[in-house]
């Protein structure tokens, strides 16, 4: 019996990359999955899939309604939606940083906010929000992509505490370097630069965030919340 079974999950940017792959592992675990996202998954793997802007409180709304309809409740959100979009201080255009931000921290704020009285009647309620390696450090090609990543980590132990007494957990998980679409939109050099960095000596695998994001989902972290789990292969040691 897997770690998850009986229990409703959402994936926000469930169908590429780091979504694509807890998705399927979530359903692996036992649970029912909601993949949410712009595009459609590329693979038919049969969970439930919704169009979804995350940037959008009213699409939020949508989507609450149409999981408690369908599914008829939500225990796990997973807020992993994300964009990068390359820019520094002193020339990122100000769309590019208004779009970060809303899709990698509003984003974040809405699912927590529009799915609380669900997790809450959930009794266990479970959220993992996607900060990253760039929500760690100051080194990096996007100021709007780090701040935002950085927003992520504080708004996660806001929200710990502030979901406590309701029983909902939160936490977030901390990749490195991931082989995904994204990363590869960065090119051959970076994907080099970046394993000769790694004391582990590879790119992070999907599965690496999945089995991560399916331990903060389960009650196998009952006691685990307002914590961040860094999976970088030891890049930040
Ligand atoms: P990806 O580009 O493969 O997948 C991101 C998904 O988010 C896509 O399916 C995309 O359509 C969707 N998306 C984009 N904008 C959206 C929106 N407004 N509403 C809903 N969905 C939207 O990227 P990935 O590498 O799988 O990244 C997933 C998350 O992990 C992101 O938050 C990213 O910042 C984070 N992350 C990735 C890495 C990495 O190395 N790949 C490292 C650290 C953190």
């Amino acid at each position: 019996m897997g770690k998850l079974e009986g229990r409703v999950a959402v994936v926000t940017g469930g169908s590429s990359g780091i979504g694509a792959g807890t998705a399927r592992h979530l359903r692996d675990e036992g649970a029912r999955v909601c993949v949410t996202d712009i595009q459609a998954p590329g693979a038919d793997d049969g969970l439930l899939f919704l169009e979804h802007d995350v940037s959008s409180a009213h699409a939020w709304l949508r989507v609450r309604d149409q999981v408690l309809t369908e599914l008829g409740g939500v225990d796990i959100l997973v807020n992993n939606a994300g964009i990068f979009v390359p820019g520094m201080i002193a020339d990122i255009p100000l769309e590019a940083w208004d779009r970060t931000l809303a899709v990698n921290q509003t984003g974040i704020l809405l699912g927590m906010r529009t799915f609380a009285d669900a997790l809450e009647s959930s009794g266990h309620g479970s959220i993992i929000n996607m900060s990253s390696y760039a929500g760690m450090q100051g080194y990096g090609t996007s100021v709007a992509y780090q701040a935002a990543k950085w927003a992520v980590r504080g708004m996660t132990r806001f929200a710990a505490h502030e979901f406590a007494p309701r029983r909902i957990r939160v936490n977030a998980v901390v990749p490195g370097f991931i082989d995904t679409p994204m990363l590869a939109a960065g090119g051959q050099k970076l994907r080099d630069t970046v394993v000769r960095r790694t004391p582990l000596g590879r790119l992070g695998d999907v599965t690496d965030i999945a089995h991560a994001i399916a331990y903060l989902a389960s009650d196998e972290s009952s006691f685990v919340t307002g914590t961040e789990l860094v999976l970088d292969g030891g890049m930040l040691a």
